[in-house]
C-alpha cells in the first residue's frame, strides 16, 4: 500500500459514498445500500466474513497468502465452488472495521506475505475502512485483490495506491455464456475495461489472471486469451483445471461434468496462439 493511514481513511470515506448509489461493479445497479441489502448482489453496507487464515496453495508468487474469505458476491455463478458463503450466505460472521483490522494484523504476525481479499469488490468501502484502521496500527502487508473481473472503473480507481497485486478472473470470452452461467451482461467489455485499469495501476508483473477451464469450451478460451493479450502480452494467465460440476451445474447439461486434459490443453494452446508470454497451469509454468 502506498497510501498512509490518513489517506486511507479519506479514501474509505470517499468509497462509502458509493453505498448511496452503488456503481461498485459492472452491474451498475445505482441502488442505495445504506438501509439494507439491495442490488443484484443483495448486500447492505456491512462486511461479512466466511473465514481468514494463512494459505500455502495456489499461485507460488503469492504464498504464504493471508486469505480473507468475504461473504456474498456480485456474480451469481451457477457453478460456484464457494456457493455456501458466496451465494447462500451460510456460516458468515459480521465484521466491523476494527475486527477486520485485528484479523489483518494477526495475518501479518503469522507470517503471511500479503493480505488476499477474496471476492471483495461488492464490499470495497468496508474493506478500505478496515485497512485504514489496520494501517494506523502498523499493518504493512501488500494487498491482493482477488476478484471476478467484473469490476467498475469507479471501484478500481478507489483502489489505486492501495492494491499491490490484482488477481482477477477472466471467466468467459463469450457474453452469452457469461449471462447464462453467471448472470453478467457485457462481461467481456467489463473484463477488458477492468484489466486495462488494473494494468495502468500496477503494470503486468503484478497481475495474474485466472481462467477456469469449463467443459466443451463453454468459457471460450479462444476469445478470452486474445482479449487479455490485447491489453498486454506480458500479462500472466493461470489456466485452471479444477472445475467440478457443483451447485446448480446439473441444470446445464453442457457443464455437468469435469474437464478433460484435452480441454485444458486447448485453453493453453489458445493462450499461446494469442501470444501471451507467461502461462501457468494450476499455478505452475505450462510445459
Ligand atoms: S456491488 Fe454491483 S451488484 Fe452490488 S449493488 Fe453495487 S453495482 Fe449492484
Amino acid at each position: 500500500m502506498k497510501l498512509s493511514a490518513p489517506e486511507l481513511r479519506e479514501r474509505a470515506a470517499q468509497a462509502r459514498e458509493q453505498y448511496a448509489s452503488c456503481l461498485l461493479c459492472a452491474h451498475r445497479c445505482g441502488v442505495d445500500r445504506r438501509s439494507g441489502p439491495a442490488g443484484i448482489c443483495n448486500e447492505g453496507d456491512g462486511l461479512w466474513l466466511a473465514g481468514a487464515g494463512v494459505q500455502l496453495g495456489e499461485e507460488p508468487q503469492l504464498v504464504p497468502s493471508g486469505l480473507l474469505l468475504i461473504g456474498g458476491c456480485n456474480l451469481a455463478c451457477q457453478t460456484c465452488e464457494t456457493f455456501d458463503f458466496s451465494l447462500e450466505r451460510r456460516g458468515l460472521t459480521a465484521v466491523s472495521p476494527e475486527e477486520l483490522a485485528a484479523l489483518l494484523l494477526d495475518l501479518q504476525r503469522q507470517g503471511a506475505s500479503n493480505a488476499n481479499f477474496v471476492t471483495p469488490t461488492h464490499v470495497l468501502p468496508a474493506v478500505l475502512e478496515g485497512l485504514a484502521v489496520a494501517a494506523q496500527a502498523g499493518f504493512a502487508l501488500p494487498v491482493v485483490w482477488n476478484c471476478g473481473g467484473y469490476e467498475s472503473l469507479e471501484a478500481l480507481r478507489l483502489l489505486e495506491g492501495i492494491v499491490d497485486f490484482y488477481l482477477p478472473d477472466a471467466k468467459y470470452g463469450d457474453d452469452a455464456a457469461a449471462f447464462e452461467l453467471s448472470g453478467c451482461k457485457r462481461y467481456t467489455a467489463a473484463l477488458r475495461e477492468s484489466l486495462a485499469e488494473m494494468h495502468r495501476q500496477v503494470g503486468p508483473s503484478r497481475i495474474i489472471i485466472r481462467h477456469l477451464v469449463l467443459p466443451e469450451g463453454v468459457a471460450a478460451p479462444e476469445k478470452v486469451m486474445p482479449l487479455i493479450a490485447g491489453i498486454s502480452r506480458d500479462l500472466c494467465v493461470n489456466v485452471m483445471s479444477q472445475y467440478r460440476p457443483v451447485f446448480r451445474a446439473a441444470r446445464f447439461p453442457v457443464i455437468a461434468r469435469g474437464v478433460t486434459a484435452v480441454e485444458v490443453r486447448a485453453a493453453v494452446a489458445a493462450a499461446r496462439a494469442a501470444g501471451l508470454q507467461s502461462i501457468l497451469v494450476d499455478g505452475r509454468p505450462a510445459a
